[in-house]
């Protein structure tokens, strides 16, 4: 490892000015550059010369653009590796993070969003899984092509996640029937939420990303208050009625004290296939004067694309081969996980204790 080797790197120039170079790159996901410690090893005799880092958080993609940036600063070919291994910090049982994504409106695409964004935290190196308590439409079988599909148990208590692609998915969709969910009151909800959550053997994961049933009442303010969540997603649409609604989200989870992690604008633009011109075709700048208007970040831009639309319906969702479209929640995937691992570090708390000497 290379910590051990830290003090022999003080002689050698080129591995300092690889640790200096590191610690000024600075970005949305590296706000405050690449901490030394990150850094697993240095082989400065390699051509190309091998770094390897490893992240308290899951952006493993950032390694080309890492490898470009110290191969034009320091005029030699490098080829930086990452891993990412998050703290051991849990916020429930194994669960590292959980994240809710919510939108104040049905069909804006907070489903496709939520799976999306899962399926990215795990193509950047992270563990995942996906808690559909979307009752008014569980969409999570569906995309993950499990429709029908029963999770298994065995010790008739708990509930073996299905697990689809490495990422295990819950869904209340596999247990009842969308008519039977659907006329579920807030307290029904709620528990059904808790339930799926404290009786699934999710095992260690990173993040627990949580897609909500659409909408700001009472029955998602409860089942906010029964999730130990890291934080919320808002998606929204530019228009006019579902920025309004989003507002309306932003405001029931500050009522409940739980962080807004980030805005995320789907169907923000369309961009033509012929002439590549980019159209706004449900108005230009509402997320991101709401994300302004209340101090969050507006994470993501996801255009309008007949792809994603095609893709779910064939019960599927984009892959990191479709880079185009997939890049767009990988970039949002990054700056969700870089921001959570921030968020936990200024929120521990540390003492300070004053003493007369
Ligand atoms: P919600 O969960 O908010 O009800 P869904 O995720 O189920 O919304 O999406 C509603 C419909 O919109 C689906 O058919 C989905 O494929 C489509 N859709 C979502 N996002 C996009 C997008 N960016 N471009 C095109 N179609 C989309």
């Amino acid at each position: 490892m290379f910590g051990l080797n830290k003090l022999f790197k003080k002689d050698n120039p080129l591995e300092q000015q690889i640790i200096s170079e590191l610690a000024a790159f600075k970005n949305g996901v590296f706000p405050l550059g690449i901490n030394a410690d990150w850094i697993t090893n240095i082989d400065v005799q390699k051509s190309p010369i091998e770094v390897s880092l490893q992240l308290p958080f899951a952006s493993n993609g950032m390694a080309s653009l890492l490898s470009d940036t110290l191969s034009k600063r320091l005029d030699k070919r490098f080829d930086v590796t990452m891993t990412c291994i998050l703290p051991k910090q849990y916020q429930y049982k194994e669960i590292k993070h959980i994240v809710l994504v919510a939108s104040g409106k049905g069909g804006v695409g907070k489903s496709t969003t939520a799976v999306h964004i899962a399926r990215a935290l795990q193509a950047q190196g992270a563990k995942v899984g996906v808690l559909d308590a979307d009752i008014y439409g569980p969409s999570i079988p569906s995309l993950f092509s499990v429709l029908g599909e029963k999770p298994t148990t065995h010790d008739n208590k708990t509930l073996n996640p299905i697990i689809k692609d490495e990422i295990k998915v819950q869904s209340i969709g596999f247990l009842v029937s969308p008519e039977d969910a659907t006329v579920w009151r807030g307290p029904m909800a709620s528990q059904a939420l808790s339930q799926l959550l404290n009786e699934t053997q999710w095992g260690e994961i990173d993040y627990l990303i949580v897609d909500m049933p659409p909408g700001t009442g009472d029955i998602q303010l409860t089942m906010t208050q029964k999730v130990p969540a890291s934080g919320a997603l808002i998606v929204t649409t530019p228009q006019d009625l579902a920025l309004l609604d989003a507002q309306k989200g932003i405001a029931m989870f500050n009522k409940v004290n739980l962080p807004v992690l980030g805005v995320v604008e789907n169907m923000s633009h369309f961009i033509c296939t012929h002439c590549g011109e980019k159209s706004h075709v449900f108005g230009t700048r509402g997320a991101e004067q709401l994300a302004q208007r209340h101090g969050v970040p507006l994470l993501a831009e996801i255009p309008l694309n007949a792809k994603i639309r095609e893709a779910s319906e064939h019960k599927q969702t984009m892959l990191a081969h479709d880079t185009g479209i997939f890049e767009h929640y990988i970039a949002c995937a990054q700056l969700l996980s870089s921001m959570l691992y921030y968020q936990a570090l200024s929120t521990s708390t540390v003492d300070i204790v004053i003493t007369d000497d």
